[in-house]
């Protein structure tokens, strides 16, 4: 690692969260646009983006899938919004041991929003008929470092999941088929 620097587009989903009436087709079609084969089911558990709701104020928050993280935080705030308190946690990106929120129902896999990478632009973004999702993009100088880091976050949370040795025997398997 020689620590060059490299200029990386960085994309991100600014969020109105005043325009959000609830309507969750961001987490339909999140869902369904990641389902293999794609669009052959939707399932909001599936979804790389959770809308957190509390109708009775019509307090809508949509929040998308960041990192993976090993052990859950410290922080332990409230917040209080239209006279209604929410935990920390219910704002929070992460894919984290202390809930199931962001994680793959079945495997249990971390699940991160990939910007829909392949698609001409995210689709929950385009699904949003009541703009409160707005796409940016802005170019940042970078670590070259830090472009391994996502690699390595995905083995590790792998690791985890299935234990080192399971990882590399995989590894070691698909290396000999090449
Ligand atoms: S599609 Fe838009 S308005 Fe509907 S829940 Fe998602 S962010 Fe809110
Ligand atoms: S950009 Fe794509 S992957 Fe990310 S939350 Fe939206 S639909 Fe899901």
């Amino acid at each position: 690692m020689n620590g060059d620097k490299l200029t990386k587009t960085v994309k991100t989903i600014r969020i109105d969260v005043d325009q959000c009436n609830g309507c969750r087709a961001c987490e339909v079609i999140c869902s369904a646009v990641h389902a293999a084969p794609k669009y052959s089911s939707n399932n909001p558990g599936r979804s790389r983006i959770r809308v957190i709701t509390e109708p009775m104020t019509d307090v809508y928050v949509p929040v998308y899938a960041g990192e993976y993280t090993v052990a859950e935080c410290a922080g332990r705030d409230k917040y209080t919004i239209d006279g209604k308190q929410y935990d920390e946690c219910a704002f929070c990106r992460a894919s984290c041991p202390s809930r199931n929120i962001f994680k793959e129902p079945d495997s249990g896999l971390p699940l991160k929003c990939d910007m829909c990478e392949g698609e001409d632009e995210p689709m929950c973004v385009k699904w949003c008929l009541a703009d409160a999702l707005i796409y940016e993009e802005r170019e940042e100088e970078v670590e070259e470092q830090e472009e391994q880091e996502e690699l390595e976050i995905g083995l590790e949370a792998m690791a985890d999941k299935f234990g080192m040795q399971k990882i590399l025997d995989a590894v070691s398997r698909m290396s000999v088929k090449d």
